[in-house]
């Protein structure tokens, strides 16, 4: 992959955030089994607990550099001016907040507002464990979003993954552990 042909979604934002060498293989193709499995569960928990008068929502948008940005949102409520994300625990939770975090920037780079003229804002829903958290966006997180994108821009430039981490809690749930750490 090139710079050029690059198209950023918020699952890569999410993985950059977490591990630039997990974002590295993912812009490159590589999706391993589990990683689908784990955004499977995510829509069946979705589906399963929250009303369906919410919609699947995608939107595009363009960087402040040019590079297109894309975003699939698991469920928005127009009406309230409300995006959620489904996720199954908290271990990444800092991921997830930038997650929805580019999904807000997307609306505001098309200028998309609530009906009285506020900011949408997102919400985390973690329905095995009954919890909820908003997430809403800054013009700190916007500055950090745009450099995220630099940031990838650059990494899919590279021609080998970044370092290893030291192993963290969360690489015992990732789908290339044993590509890291054999
Ligand atoms: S196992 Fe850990 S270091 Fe390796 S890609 Fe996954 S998150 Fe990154």
């Amino acid at each position: 992959m090139t710079s050029t042909s690059l198209r950023i979604g918020g699952m890569l934002v999410d993985y950059h955030r977490l591990c630039p060498r997990k974002a590295w293989w993912s812009m490159r193709g590589i999706w391993m089994e589990q990683e689908s499995e784990t955004v499977a569960l995510g829509r069946l928990l979705d589906q399963s607990a929250y009303a369906r008068s919410d919609k699947h929502l995608q939107v595009e948008a363009e960087a402040p550099d040019g590079t297109p940005l894309v975003g699939k949102i698991d469920r928005a409520n127009l009406r309230e001016g409300v995006l959620h994300e489904t996720k199954k625990g908290r271990s990444c939770e800092d991921a997830h907040r930038w997650q929805v975090r580019f999904y807000l920037w997307l609306l505001h780079r098309n200028g998309i507002q609530r009906t009285d003229g506020s900011p949408f804002v997102g919400q985390l829903d973690y329905p095995l464990l009954r919890r909820t958290e908003t997430v809403v966006l800054e013009d700190e997180h916007i500055a950090e979003l745009e450099r995220t994108v630099t940031a990838l821009r650059q990494l899919a430039t590279q021609d080998a993954p970044p370092q290893v981490l030291t192993k963290k809690s969360f690489c015992k749930k990732c789908a290339f552990e044993e590509l890291c750490f054999a």
